[in-house]
C-alpha cells in the first residue's frame, strides 16, 4: 500500500486523534505520536450518496464510520455490495471522490476477502 493512515495519540494523555489535530481536544498538549491504523474495523453507521456527478459507473456511494479496533472511530468510504452494521472491514488508501474538483486521499473500507 503506497498510502498508510495514521492516528495521533497525545503524548501527554494518550488521547487518539484522526484527522491530525495541533493541540489534544482532551487536555490541550500539542505534541502526538504516529500510531499506523490497521487491521478490522466495525462498520457504525453509513449512508448512501445517490445524485452522483457524471462519470461513475455506480448507482450510489457509501460513505460510513468505523470503529478501529483502538477504539478510535473515523469516516471514510464504504465499498461493499452489502452494508450491515457490526459488519468488519479492511481499511484502505484511495482516492475519494466527494465532488468534482474535491478529489482527496481517505479510507476507504473493504469487505474482509
Ligand atoms: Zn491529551
Amino acid at each position: 500500500m503506497a498510502n498508510n493512515m495514521y492516528a495521533y495519540k497525545c503524548t501527554g494523555c494518550g488521547e487518539l486523534h484522526h484527522p491530525k489535530h495541533y493541540v489534544c481536544r482532551k487536555c490541550g498538549a500539542r505534541e502526538f505520536e504516529e500510531i499506523l491504523l490497521e487491521g478490522e474495523v466495525t462498520l457504525v453507521t453509513y449512508t448512501k450518496v445517490y445524485n452522483l456527478p457524471e462519470g461513475y459507473m455506480k448507482p450510489y456511494l457509501a460513505f460510513g464510520i468505523v470503529k478501529f479496533k483502538n477504539g478510535l472511530t473515523v469516516s471514510g468510504q464504504i465499498d461493499a455490495e452489502v452494508l450491515s452494521i457490526g459488519m468488519k472491514l479492511i481499511p484502505t488508501v484511495g482516492v475519494i471522490k466527494e465532488g468534482i474538483g474535491k478529489d482527496y486521499y481517505g479510507f476507504i473500507f473493504k469487505p474482509l476477502a
